[in-house]
């Protein structure tokens, strides 16, 4: 199997991945943590140059709480936001504090970009403007990239969802009907 970090894409060829993730936000983000543990060949595609977008300063109070859902993304306790906020020093916990005990927006984004660090085969800045089908059934990315299967993880549609086939094959997963652990590692046990 090909991995993400030395193969390159090549352009036109089927099959270079099993699966495209578009988004790095939380879902998007553990979805290719999923993939990766059940050795599924996959790439993550990311619009912005770092991970969790949305928790950025001017897009959300920062003094925001993190919602349970968003919290336990990850059955990894390795790479859990408990594990992140222990390695963190005296001085960033006093400089991000936690709110009424949740993490604020802050602690969040500053987690899903560590835990980005852990998990490879992520492109940051490369939008996926388009989705087409092949005539062999395949999915081809920004008119590039070909793989078999593609996970929308693009969230409330920052900066928005790729044009295309998005709604209309079953080999485009929206992340958003996917809400457990247990249903990413579903469809990663599948891709396996
Ligand atoms: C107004 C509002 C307030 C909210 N407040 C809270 C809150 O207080 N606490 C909380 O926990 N949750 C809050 N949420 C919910 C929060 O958005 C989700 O819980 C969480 O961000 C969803 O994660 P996600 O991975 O699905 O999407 P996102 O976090 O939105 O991540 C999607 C990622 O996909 C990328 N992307 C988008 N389109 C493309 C493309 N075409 N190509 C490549 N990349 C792309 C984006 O840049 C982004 O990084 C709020 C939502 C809204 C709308």
């Amino acid at each position: 199997m090909k991995s993400p970090e030395t193969a390159p894409l090549s352009h036109g060829d089927n099959g270079d991945f099993d699966v495209a993730v578009i988004g790095a936000g939380p879902k998007g983000l553990a979805m290719q943590h999923a993939l990766q543990q059940h050795d599924v060949s996959s790439v993550l595609f990311e619009a912005r140059n770092r991970a969790g977008a949305f928790f950025a300063p001017n897009r959300i109070n920062r003094r925001t709480t993190i919602t349970p859902h968003n919290l336990e993304i990850l059955p990894d306790p390795a790479l859990s936001f408990q594990t992140y906020l222990r390695s963190r020093s005296p001085s960033y916990q006093r400089r991000y504090p936690l709110v009424r005990g949740f993490p604020s927006s802050d602690n969040f984004r500053h987690y899903l970009q560590w835990l980005s660090q852990h998990i490879s085969g992520l492109r940051f800045s490369s939008p996926i403007h388009h989705l087409a089908l092949t005539p062999d059934g395949h999915i081809q990315l920004n008119r590039q990239h070909t793989v078999a299967s593609v996970v929308l993880a693009t969230g409330m549609g920052a900066p928005r969802d790729p044009t295309g086939l998005v709604r209309t094959s079953d080999r485009v997963i929206h992340a958003d009907e996917q809400n457990t652990h247990a249903d990413w590692a579903e469809f990663a046990a599948e891709k396996d």
